[in-house]
């Protein structure tokens, strides 16, 4: 992949959820916004020749573009099974581990993780569950959340020996596949922290 457009390209082409678990919450990255975060992080040395995770994997498309930066290898975690499915009908790389598994029991350490957790709304704490399993497993974490989740991600990593490094804002549009949606589509201002843990391993 020589350019980001590029990637971007050949995210869109990716299946996307098919019945999308509200519970679980299931949102999709954009090909736009996924290519921006893997090309950030490809710039900044985080996934060429690393081992990456993705964690709440969904469809794959985060995991898929760091295959296709050149990651070592992959391992994508997913709790649901059938988001499992799909991903195991779309990600066919020699280097892809997949695993049918909970986030807070998965304890492979890697260099890198990247992930678009759960905005902890359906689910009150998911978000700090997905940030203490990347936290356990790496000193290196991409994250999505919403943008007005800054104070919360400040804090947590205060209280985590873990500081941000970065912040990259975008604009997320949510298609309209889940039945509490009223209008067609909207979107929502969200931040792609990178948070690098402080603690010696
Ligand atoms: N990473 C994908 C999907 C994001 S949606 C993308 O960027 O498009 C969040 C995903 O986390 C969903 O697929 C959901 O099923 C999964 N998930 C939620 N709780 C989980 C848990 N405890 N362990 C593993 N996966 C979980």
């Amino acid at each position: 992949m020589n350019s980001k457009s590029t990637l971007a390209v050949f995210l869109s082409k990716l299946a996307i959820f098919k019945d999308a678990n509200p519970k679980l919450e299931q949102y999709a990255t954009n090909s736009q916004v996924a290519a921006g975060i893997l090309w950030s992080a490809n710039l900044l040395g985080d996934i060429e020749g690393k081992v990456v995770a993705d964690l709440g994997a969904g469809t794959g498309i985060l995991g898929i573009g760091a295959i296709e930066l050149g990651a070592e290898e992959v391992h994508f975690v997913e709790l649901d099974k059938k988001a499992f499915a799909q991903l195991e009908a779309q990600v066919h790389y020699p280097n892809a581990i997949l695993h049918l598994e909970d986030v807070g029991l998965f304890d492979k350490p890697v260099d890198t993780v990247i992930m678009n957790p759960p905005f902890g709304v359906q689910r009150r704490n998911a978000d700090k569950l997905f940030l203490e399993a990347a936290l356990r497993i790496s000193n290196v974490i991409y994250t999505l959340g919403k943008s007005e989740g800054q104070k919360f991600m400040e804090s947590f990593c205060k209280d985590h020996n873990a500081q941000i490094t970065h912040a990259w804002e975008y604009m997320l549009p949510l298609p309209a596949t889940q039945k509490f949606h009223t209008k067609k589509k909207h979107e929502v201002q969200v931040t792609c922290w990178r948070i690098v843990s402080t603690k010696r391993r």
